[in-house]
């Protein structure tokens, strides 16, 4: 039967019983109302770990102050219910009061990949992702956490964080799951109505050229992102915040296509933001 707590304190006292038989210890963050995309990481925790911990979390400081941090889609119960289904054993869901106590003022904070993508049209993002993503990792004292492709950004942002503090856990990354017709799985498409539903494919489109021109054998990024973003200029109800090509560790911007790229975009379908990409590997 899964545990669902509320308090920093709660897990604590699981994981040290865990840890006194000797179990091994996966985390999966996010921040709820979870669908299929979240169901890998948690099914793959369960695979490589004897316990598990999923937190749900929306949390307050990696939100602008104009972004849908008050919106956001929330469900305890029926995560509560995949989480159970999928085989965790503990879901940690704090108030933001829990985590972020009054006197609060310290944070982790990043250079280099968070200067560019994301970082640049969401300021204050990584900083708290980064300070959140810490906590957690304190909090539970995980063996390994899991991340997705999806945010492939975030992932090279933990990859940092975890080899610059020297962070003792293993970061798993999980490859990006799609609906059917290939919109990316995020708890933001409930945003979209039927309109800007269909709308939204034109991402994982811009996607399948951005594939087929590295694969005809594009080695200009910029030539590909710029057949990326012809196709998305074709939908009218879409808006780039950005398309843009960089090194997949750095994040930092690149103009030829080799070693370790990161095709990302961020595109408004009406007032939805939404986020995409691919990865390559050319020697
Ligand atoms: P979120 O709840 O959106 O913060 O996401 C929590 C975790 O689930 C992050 O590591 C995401 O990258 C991952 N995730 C979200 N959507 C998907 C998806 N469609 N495929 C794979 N991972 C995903």
């Amino acid at each position: 039967m899964i545990k669902v707590v509320h308090t920093i304190k709660e897990v604590r006292e699981t994981v040290k019983e865990w840890r006194k038989e000797g179990l091994s210890v996966g985390l999966v963050p996010t921040m709820g109302f979870l669908h299929e995309g979240h169901k890998s990481l948690i099914d793959k925790a369960v695979e490589q770990n004897d316990r598990v911990v999923v937190s749900v979390f929306v949390n307050p400081m990696q939100f602008g102050p104009t972004e849908d941090l008050d919106k956001y889609p929330r469900d305890l119960a029926a995560d509560t219910r995949l989480c159970e289904a999928a085989g965790a054993n503990l879901i940690f869901n704090p108030e933001p009061e829990e985590m972020y106590d009054e006197g609060f003022c310290s944070f982790v904070d990043m250079n280099g990949p968070t200067a560019e993508l994301c970082g640049k049209s969401r300021p204050i993002h990584f900083r708290g992702v980064c300070t959140v993503v810490n906590k957690l990792f304190n909090i539970v004292q995980p063996d390994r956490a899991y991340f997705g492709q999806k945010d492939a950004q975030q992932l090279s942002v933990i990859r940092r964080m975890v080899k610059d503090l020297n962070i003792p856990i293993e970061i798993v990354p999980c490859p990006i799951i799609r609906e059917a017709d290939g919109l990316a799985k995020s708890s933001r498409n409930t945003y979209l109505n039927p309109q800007e539903r269909q709308a939204a494919l034109i991402l994982s489109r811009a996607i399948k050229v951005g594939q087929q021109c590295v694969e005809a054998g594009e080695r200009d990024a910029h030539k590909v992102v710029d057949a990326m973003k012809a196709l998305i200029e074709t939908e009218p109800m879409a808006r780039i915040d950005y398309v843009e090509a960089v090194d997949l560790n750095s994040v930092q911007k690149i103009d030829k296509v080799q070693g370790e790229v990161l095709f990302a975009m961020a595109v408004y379908i009406g007032k939805t933001r939404l986020i995409d990409n691919f990865i390559v590997n050319i020697k």
